[in-house]
């Protein structure tokens, strides 16, 4: 097992996000996380990058207590983006993506000539080289989401955990950013608000719903017409694609019935 979450619980105050949440992860996996807005996936992803301490429950890493470890080593093995990405201060977006290299730095380390060639790599595989020294805080929220990628892909961690990443981006990025992902051949736990996506490129799925984990499966098990309702109360067609053999889903107007 690689990432191990038991009986997770979390609340804001009086707002209990995260009721009973149980999720596991093997390496190599990648695997989603469906369900309504405030089902508590974001809540859940937090505690994973250590956003957040749980209230209870445990969360393993590779057999080893996630919430014992020290911040800077779980960093080095965990690359996020988040839902919430703010950068407060003015940085280039080569700045920016350098940031993916600090934890593999000491403080007041200056970057390398590795580092820089890592930073504009990462730039490279999202098309991003012409926009290095542009300010971050002036890119558009599409492109603020590729240089966060990009800074996960600098990070060169074995582990992406990911919240909505597409979420400000147009169906082509979208496509390119998980094919690209997929390719890196690395774990990934992601939420994901678009089914199909989710089915085109997940192996597992866990749906949440009022902040408890409420089914798991492969794409194909998970995402049936009755589930879907059942979750999101909308009525839909599914079929195996032809071309894609994976799940794929027709969300019904009112009206039309199955
Ligand atoms: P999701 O990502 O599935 O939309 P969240 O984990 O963001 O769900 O939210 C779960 C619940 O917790 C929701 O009811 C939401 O309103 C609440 N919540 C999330 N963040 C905060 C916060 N910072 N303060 C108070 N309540 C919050
Ligand atoms: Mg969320």
């Amino acid at each position: 097992m690689f990432l191990q979450v038991k009986d997770l619980r979390y609340s804001y105050g009086e707002t209990e996000a995260v009721e009973q949440a149980s999720i596991q992860v093997d390496r190599g996996e990648f695997v989603g996380i469906i369900g309504p807005n405030g089902s508590g996936k974001s809540t859940l992803l937090k505690a994973v990058y250590r956003g957040l301490v749980p209230d209870r429950g445990s969360i393993t890493l590779e057999g080893e207590d996630l919430l014992r470890m020290p911040y800077k080593r779980s960093a080095l093995q965990m690359a996020v983006v988040g839902q919430e990405h703010e950068i407060p201060f003015d940085f280039s977006v080569e700045e920016v993506v350098a940031m993916g290299r600090a934890p593999h730095k000491r403080l007041f380390d200056i970057d390398t000539k590795k580092d820089r060639d890592i930073v504009r790599h990462a730039l490279e595989c999202l098309g991003m080289e012409g926009l290095a020294k542009r300010s971050y805080l002036q890119l558009s929220g599409g492109e603020k989401q590729r240089v966060l990628i990009a800074r996960a892909i600098a990070q060169e961690s074995g582990f992406f955990v990911l919240d909505e990443p597409t979420n400000h981006l147009d169906i082509s990025y979208q496509l390119q950013i998980f094919d690209l992902i997929k390719g890196l051949g690395v774990t990934v736990l992601a939420a994901i608000h678009d089914l199909n996506l989710a089915s085109l490129y997940c192996d597992r799925l866990y749906v949440m719903k009022e902040g408890r984990v409420i089914m798991e499966g492969t794409p194909e098990e998970v995402l049936t017409a009755q589930n879907i309702y059942r979750i999101y109360g909308v009525q839909s067609s599914v079929e195996i694609h032809r071309l894609t053999g994976k799940t794929s889903i027709t969300f019904l107007p009112e009206g039309v019935s199955a």
